[in-house]
């Protein structure tokens, strides 16, 4: 772990100038694991110029040859597969069968949606009326990468980034810098040419902020909280920068009568503890029709009581900790709200569930009969806190589901189609999930409203980061 006191600045592990550290914690142990180094302005200086002058050549690059360094890529990440996981388990508390089959798969995954999009993207098209339409590199990016699913975050950017002829800057969570350190060692063994990407460890009001501000960057790609989402696009405004924001969720699952009630709603609360409940699109408010609401709350309160905790060493479904004090601080205190709101505690509650005393593991918790105007309906939690809510019909439930601030992703599990497709279309969200349906690899994920803007993977997903340029008068 060397490299974490070094950044990755023109090809290479550079000393910081900074003399700045923070410790690296196991949330599991609440053990420190490492140091990172944290960034300063000139830190961001000395790798934007980097960015800048490797944009010169990168930018000409042919797609064929974007595509060969695509693919070494790809053959690099398979290497240190097994290192990732083994990362995002130490850094952030990820269960280790999670950790290999959801945050360290998810960077072959997008890696493969990208190439396939990259194969059919048009650089350039005749148009109709003579004139040329060419999509080219938009320039020097800035990324700023959340903890929660931290590879899963940088692939999204720095793939697409790479793939069409940008250079970059990653700014990864200084709480998980150590699975970010693995991806900048697996893009150097790709052969990636010098300053075409480069990593600074950093806090955001430092180093993030001074990226967002950087007259020599183009284009911001921020993941993370809607209150630093908004910091990012202030600070951006002065230069005219791009910016595409993915921020957070209070997300809808609306159980309707007619669906196969015991599957369903059993799969609604693990879905929403999953990754104890640190994603920005968990179904974290569950909405059911009145006239099943009591057989329903006794499938929620059996599989709650069913979710295990349990060390994130150990393979197996289970939940590992939260990531840090802060955030178990976070979530007590909501929970607190919870029940000071009057809402009914079906499941869990505060504390430490038994025998996990040491690290940050919290009950997975469950309020019922909630309404919506309640702090916990309307204010992401991120942890294994869900919220049950009572709707009278198919327009009440619309009508709740989009009573937030937030549009990332909507769920609604019904046996019947029409119903699925009419209520699909009414909810203001950017992926709506129907009885159980996952989003694939390569499908744009993004938000409407405070969720953010802009769309991550896939084709739309390589399109933000280009540029239109049109050709008059050709001959
Ligand atoms: P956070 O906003 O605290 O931090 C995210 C990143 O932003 C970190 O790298 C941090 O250092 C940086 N940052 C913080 N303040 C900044 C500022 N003023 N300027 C520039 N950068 C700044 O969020 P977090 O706690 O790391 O992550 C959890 C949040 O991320 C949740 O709200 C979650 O919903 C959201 N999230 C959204 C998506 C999505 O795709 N929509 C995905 C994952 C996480």
């Amino acid at each position: 772990m060397e490299n974490l006191q070094k950044f990755y600045i023109n090809g290479q592990w550079a000393a910081p100038i900074s003399t700045a550290t923070l410790p690296v914690l196991n949330p599991a142990m609440n053990e420190q694991i490492g140091t990172v180094s944290m960034g300063n302005s000139h830190d961001v200086d000395k790798a934007v110029a980097s960015a800048k002058a490797a944009f010169a050549s990168y930018s000409q690059t042919s797609k064929a040859d974007r595509l060969v360094l695509l693919k070494q890529l790809k053959e690099e990440s398979e290497k240190r597969f097994e290192d990732m996981a083994q990362a995002m388990r130490m850094e952030m508390g990820a269960p280790i069968t999670m950790a290999r089959d959801a945050q360290a798969d998810a960077a072959l995954g997008h890696l493969q949606g990208f190439i396939e999009s990259l194969e059919e993207l048009h650089e350039r098209i005749d148009l109709p009326n003579g004139d040329v339409m060419l999509r080219e590199a938009i320039g020097v990016c800035g990324l700023i990468t959340p903890w929660n699913w931290p590879i899963n975050q940088i692939a999204l950017k720095v793939i697409p980034a790479l793939a069409t002829g940008c250079t970059c800057v990653l700014k990864p969570s200084e709480h998980t810098p150590v699975s970010a350190m693995i991806y900048a060692e697996i893009i150097h063994s790709a052969g990636y040419p010098a300053g075409v990407f480069n990593l600074v460890n950093g806090d955001g009001s430092t180093v993030g902020s001074c990226l967002a501000r950087h007259q020599d960057i183009q284009m911001m790609s921020f993941t993370g909280s809607t209150r630093a989402g908004k910091a990012v696009t202030h600070d951006a405004a002065e230069t005219v920068k791009r910016v595409t924001l993915e921020l957070g969720g209070k997300s809808p699952n609306i159980i309707f009568a007619d669906c196969d009630l015991e599957a369903k709603v059993t799969a609604s609360v693990q879905e929403c503890m999953f990754n104890t409940g640190q994603s920005c699109d968990a179904p974290t408010r569950l909405l059911i029709e009145r006239s099943c609401y009591d057989e329903a709350l006794k499938i929620v309160k059996a599989a709650g009581e069913a979710v295990e905790v349990g060390d994130p060493e150990k393979e197996g479904g289970h939940l590992g900790p939260l990531f840090d004090e802060i955030q178990f601080d976070r979530v007590q205190n909501m929970i607190s709200v919870g029940i000071d709101e009057g809402a009914n505690l079906l499941v869990g509650g505060l504390g430490k569930p038994e025998g996990h005393e040491k690290g940050w593991f919290v009950k997975p918790t469950i309020f019922a009969d909630v309404s919506n105007n309640q702090r916990i309906a309307q204010e992401e939690i991120f942890g294994p806190v869900l919220v049950v809510i009572p709707f009278e019909d198919e327009a009440d439930a619309i009508r709740i589901a989009n009573d937030t601030p937030y549009g990332l992703a909507a769920y609604l599990q019904t046996g019947n189609s029409d119903r699925a497709d009419r209520v699909a279309k009414q909810l203001r969200a950017g992926a709506v999930h129907i009885n159980g349906g996952a989003i694939n690899y390569g499908t744009p994920f993004g938000g409407y409203l405070q969720s953010g803007n802009g769309r991550e993977g896939g084709m739309m997903g390589l399109e933000d980061y280009l540029e239109t340029k049109t050709l008059h008068g050709l001959f």
